[in-house]
């Protein structure tokens, strides 16, 4: 009878300990303030996206959230240690776990900066050929970077008093990125992947699984998209913008565009997240497609020096003029003429050689 006591009484105990255990829990995992970097938006059940915040945001890039069930990924943590804090709190919040996962959709600053902040609990996950880009080009980039971003953001926020309409709607987001570099310069450290893939890779949880695929040789030389295709869902990175200027000069216009027609194709997916700009639906990646084709076109109707001087100081045209990032535009005219005139250089001495 004792015993039974006993038993009862250590039962009620243990019950109000975890009662009381899981209470602090819950009150711990406290809801975060709304950041001035991002916004978080609800896709579906459990995925989530953090547009990022052209005003002045150091996110720069978005990222995504995804609860697989039993494990938290974090897709693209932006461009500073700081801002990846504050996702990290609402992955938390959202998902009631720690981040297992972090993803790196390519080897560019604002996509992989925030993963430093995921170790040591998460696996940082990218493409082997992204992995060692990131060895090769981060370390560089971070001492450049610190010599040189303080001067950059003066220079922007200097031209803000005689900037033209366009662009001073567009110079805060300079603001922010420069700004976010020299604020978390003393705190980066290379967090290189240590989870590498090429083609794809599932991972698989008890709610939600996601697949990476790897797109070769489009905007960089390897970038992973996510694919969530039980909910339709794609998160592209780099490889769409969303009513901006892409940067271009890393990859190749060709093999860009056979991957917006691939995903604009497949009836799978309908939602769609860019790296940068609002989540949309089909329609942004067959613009994108038909921007590299038209300047493409432009392009090679430049036969002559005289020729390519006159392109440079035409307008960009229309369909794409009120776009961000137009200090994008003139660099990508540039790769594609060089890149042109090299092929056909290359071809001229294949046919010498036979
Ligand atoms: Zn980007």
């Amino acid at each position: 009878m004792r015993a039974t006591v006993w038993v009862f009484v250590m039962g009620v105990l243990l019950c109000c300990c975890s009662m009381d255990l899981s209470a602090q829990f819950r009150r711990k995992i406290k809801k975060p303030k709304p950041s001035s970097n991002f916004t978080i938006e609800q896709l579906a059940p459990g995925v989530w996206v953090a547009i990022s915040n052209d005003y002045y945001g150091k996110a720069i890039c978005n990222a995504g959230i995804v609860d697989l069930g039993d494990r938290t990924l974090v897709f693209d943590p932006f461009l500073t240690p700081s801002v990846a804090r504050e996702l990290k709190a609402f992955a938390r919040y959202l998902t009631k776990k720690q981040v297992s996962f972090v993803v790196n959709s390519n080897y560019r600053n604002d996509h992989i900066r925030g993963t430093q902040v995921f170790l040591p609990n998460a696996s940082v996950i990218s493409t082997s050929i992204t992995r060692k880009e990131i060895e090769r080009i981060e370390p560089e980039e971070q001492e450049w970077e610190r010599k040189h971003a303080p001067t950059l953001l003066q220079a922007v926020k200097k031209r803000m008093t005689n900037a033209s309409t366009t662009e001073k709607e567009e110079l805060p987001f300079w603001v922010g990125y420069y700004q976010g570099m020299v604020e978390s310069v003393d705190e980066l450290f290379t967090a290189t992947p240590d989870m590498i893939f090429d083609d794809s890779l599932w991972l698989t949880g008890t709610k939600l699984s996601v697949k990476l695929v790897e797109r070769r040789s489009g905007n960089t030389s390897s970038d992973a998209v996510m694919l969530i295709p039980s909910l339709g869902i794609a998160f592209m990175s780099d490889l769409l913008s969303n009513e901006r200027h892409p940067w271009i000069s890393d990859g190749s216009v060709e093999g860009w565009q056979e991957s917006l027609k691939l995903f604009y194709e497949d009836t799978l997916y309908h939602t769609y997240v860019p790296g940068h700009g609002k989540v949309c639906g089909k329609e942004p990646l067959r613009t994108l497609y038909e921007y590299l084709e038209d300047i493409k076109t432009l392009c090679e109707s430049v036969k002559t020096d005289s020729a390519e001087i006159a392109l440079m100081h035409q307008p960009i045209p229309q369909p794409y003029r009120s776009w961000f990032c137009g200090r994008f535009y003139q660099p990508n005219l540039q790769f594609i003429i060089n890149s042109t005139r090299q092929r056909s250089e290359e071809n001229s001495l294949r046919v010498r050689q036979y």
